[in-house]
């Protein structure tokens, strides 16, 4: 079939939408009407040309659709299904998988890397030649074909527009809270940045019954909805020192602290503001060629760095569970939705976030 898609034929260019050729399902396969996905700072960076990728792709990672039609050995999906398509393929079977830390998965990383789907298929073409397509997905396009591992059922009465923000951003932020660092009741939680996922992580906190929520920001209106999903102070680093302000809040350091940013600087500040004993949570990812910095006497004292992929989404259990949270407004990720764009008008909303305008636009098809 024909349909519409954004193409990026190589970096630090604009996204084509153009008309390409989809293949039908394969085995284990299913094809899903887009509804409407987010537009992340992943995509951003491979547009940027921070992070590698195979050209020409088609990016997109925070799909929401509906089933179209399945392929055979789909057992699982149904014609009509609401799906929300998440990051990173769990193939079910590897030991990361097996072990309950999917996010780890080891045929991920390699189907990503080839820009294919699990197993090396590539279901796109644009005059014969196969285009790639980011995290096995690639939804800035009207369909998409991907893996049914890829494609999580999701409550018929839950908005795609919004519940598309569960493949991503969201699960990384609340996932980090309550699968990775595992709060108790009342235990100081600071994050460093403000945007999808540290919000997110916010919202985690405050549902998980943290003490003492400390937002850290340059931006003051990012501070301001960090304050109205939970946070209970806010600090902006651009005005003070961050490190000294969550001594004093804590009485002598958080005992978790989660950077989101991937800056050098901020993971250490990050590190240097829990107490003897804490736990640093990376999220954020910083260019792979960077070197980290720090006194190991403090290790010495307790402190935990560490870090999580999609905050160690189980997306099959996770992302259902998201969606009843926030259908019973427990968990209100519509906050994070600043706009809608169409696919059309994808390149201006890459600039609404590059410049730190908007924490999520969304495309509507
Ligand atoms: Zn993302
Ligand atoms: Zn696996």
């Amino acid at each position: 079939m024909q349909i519409r898609a954004a193409v990026l034929y190589e970096a630090n260019s604009p996204l084509s939408i153009e008309t390409v050729d989809l293949d039908p399902p394969g085995h284990n396969e299913v094809l899903v009407k887009m509804v409407a996905t987010g537009i992340c700072h992943s995509d951003l960076h491979i547009i940027k040309g921070h992070d590698p990728s195979p050209f020409p792709v088609v990016l997109g990672h925070e799909g929401g659709g509906i089933i179209e039609e399945t392929g055979p050995g789909v057992t699982d999906l149904r014609p009509g299904d609401h799906v929300v398509l998440p990051a990173m393929f769990t193939c079910g079977k590897c030991r990361y998988c097996v072990e309950g830390e999917p996010a780890l998965c080891s045929e991920a990383l390699p189907a990503h890397l080839m820009g294919s789907l699990p197993g090396g298929g590539k279901r796109l073409h644009k005059n014969g030649l196969p285009l790639n397509v980011f995290y096995s997905q690639g939804s800035f396009a009207e369909y998409v074909v991907v893996h049914e591992r890829t494609a999580v059922k999701v409550r018929d009465d839950a908005p795609l527009d919004v519940v598309c923000l569960l493949s991503c951003a969201i699960s990384t932020g609340v996932g980090c809270i309550v699968n990775r660092a595992r709060i108790r009741t009342g235990e100081n939680v600071v994050t460093y940045g403000c945007g999808g996922v540290g919000l997110s992580v916010i919202m985690g906190a405050k549902l998980s019954g943290a003490g003492k929520i400390i937002a850290v920001d340059l931006i003051d209106w990012k501070l301001d909805l960090a304050r109205e999903l939970g946070a209970d102070f806010t600090v902006n680093a651009s005005k003070e020192d961050p490190q000294q302000r969550i001594l004093e809040i804590t009485g002598g350091g958080a005992d978790y602290s989660i950077e989101s940013i991937g800056s050098i600087p901020a993971i250490q500040q990050a590190f240097a503001s829990i107490h003897s004993g804490g736990t640093c949570v990376l999220v954020g990812a910083p260019p792979m060629t960077e070197l980290l910095e720090l006194a190991p006497f403090e290790f010495l004292l307790g402190k935990t760095l560490t870090g999580t992929l999609l905050g160690n989404a189980r997306s099959r259990i996770d992302i259902p569970r998201y969606v009843d949270l926030y259908m019973d407004s427990k968990l209100p990720i519509e906050k994070l939705v600043s706009g809608y764009c169409r696919l059309e008008d994808i390149n201006g909303a890459f600039l609404d976030l590059e410049e730190g305008r908007v924490i999520r636009e969304i495309v509507r098809f």
